[in-house]
């Protein structure tokens, strides 16, 4: 472990005298090595933490993303799960790789990393630096755009958000709610339009706790076929998800 974040790097992060790899879930073993020299994910997270299981069926949506488009990118998972059985059936459903159940890697991780809470997403860029510890929110509102999950990229998308706010009216009405909703900046909410998780701006209505993602509360009302169909394209598809 090193001990200051200036002298990290993979191998100090991530191995033991003992072991120098992670493993897959198939029980391949892939030396730590191999990291080097990409932009990695550490992924704290556990099955019996409800909000790790809505997190990781998106973080792996964006893992094939950046997968299929070629980025030179990985995960490692870091277990809390209580026991190897609970281990093994979360990481069957994780594609990507994981230290050893157990492993007192994870316990110095977290007190370095300072962990308050799962599920946490720490980036490490390919020099082996500290990206950014706050990786799980930018996954949630920006998916797979915000890689590699700089300050300058977030900050980018960012302006794209608020332009796009800019646009919208101050306050609408929609059929879902008998109340007018108005254009407010929200920490994350979920949508009771879609059901999906919503981030920066909803169209609120605060007495009720309403929440509309724009991309929700806007669609076409003037006619009922655009609107079915705006509903599949933007309750199901990635719109909805990254407003
Ligand atoms: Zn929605
Ligand atoms: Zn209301």
């Amino acid at each position: 472990m090193a001990n200051t974040e200036t002298q990290q790097s993979l191998s100090s992060l991530l191995c033991t005298d003992e072991r120098d790899f992670l493993i897959r879930n198939n029980g391949d073993q892939v030396p730590v090595s191999e990291l080097t020299g990409k932009t990695v994910g550490l992924y704290f997270s556990a099955h019996w933490c409800p909000p790790c299981r809505e997190f990781t069926p998106k973080l792996i949506q964006v893992y094939n993303e950046l997968k299929q488009n070629g980025e030179s990118f990985e995960i490692v998972f870091l277990s809390s799960d209580r026991n190897q059985q609970g281990f093994e059936e979360y990481y069957a459903s994780m594609p990507w790789l994981a230290l050893p159940f157990g492993d007192k890697v994870k316990k110095d991780l977290s007190q370095y990393f300072q962990i308050r809470g799962i599920p946490s997403f720490i980036i490490v860029g390919p020099d082996g630096e500290t990206v950014t510890k706050d990786g799980r929110t930018i996954v949630s509102v920006h998916g797979a755009k915000a890689y590699p999950f700089t300050d300058a990229c977030v900050a980018e998308l960012q302006k794209d958000i608020e332009a796009a706010a800019k646009k919208y009216p101050k306050e609408t009405k929609h059929e879902l709610h008998e109340h007018s909703l108005q254009l407010t900046r929200r920490k994350p909410y979920m949508c009771n339009g879609c059901r999906d998780a919503g981030y920066t701006w909803s169209f609120y209505c605060q007495n009720c706790d309403f929440d509309l993602h724009p991309d929700c509360a806007l669609k076409d009302k003037h006619s009922d076929e655009n609107e079915k169909k705006a509903a599949e394209v933007i309750c199901e598809g990635d719109a909805c998800r990254r407003v």
